[in-house]
């Protein structure tokens, strides 16, 4: 592990917080409560997950200028497996049963005498992020709204964890509906 000469003394996040590409990390590292830290994680990791948007048929990943801007906003850095790391954690927030996806180099510093996981590059980042949420216990939290055209990724902020829609007065509604048209079908059949 490589500390920072001056880590001691602080001067070292000023040093971090400066390179090109570690920003966020850096800022993730000096928020002073795990609230505001996680909601930064939250965040961070739902932008990266919601990048594809099935309803509109969209990807940020499909259009240079708009991931160039994405990226240019959260101060990241692009790497090669960022479709991989996006496609994977989606499909690890969607079930139990997913393939593996590349692994992430982050290295661990002092931030303002803080040990901080920092990243280099956006895959570095969201991992770090997903990372900091599982620690915190707060990894089943990210879910993925099973509706085949939303497949939208939310945050479950509910105090038991039931949620499982992205939006009761949309998906969740839907499907009532549909499970209603399902069961009065089944009822004119017999
Ligand atoms: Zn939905």
């Amino acid at each position: 592990m490589h500390w920072p000469e001056n880590a001691i003394t602080g001067e070292g996040s000023a040093r971090v917080s400066h390179t090109p590409g570690n920003r966020y990390s850096a800022y993730c590292g000096v928020v002073s409560t795990a609230e505001v830290s996680a909601a930064h994680d939250v965040e961070l990791v739902l932008d990266f997950l919601n990048t594809v948007d099935v309803e509109q048929r969209t990807d940020v990943l499909d259009d240079l200028a708009r991931w160039r801007i994405w990226l240019t906003e959260r101060d990241l850095v692009d790497d090669p497996s960022v479709r991989a790391t996006r496609d994977g954690l989606r499909a690890v927030v969607g079930g139990p049963h997913a393939p593996a996806f590349p692994a992430a180099t982050v290295r661990i510093e002092l931030v303002t005498a803080t040990p901080t996981l920092v990243a280099d590059t956006v895959t570095g980042a969201v991992l770090a992020a997903a990372t900091r949420l599982s620690v915190l216990g707060e990894w089943d939290r990210l879910k993925i709204c099973p509706a085949d055209d939303c497949r939208w990724a939310f945050f479950d902020r509910s105090r038991n964890r039931s949620r499982t829609w992205c939006s009761m007065r949309v998906c969740g509604n839907r499907e009532k509906a549909r499970a209603w048209r399902e069961r009065s079908k089944l009822g004119q059949a017999q």
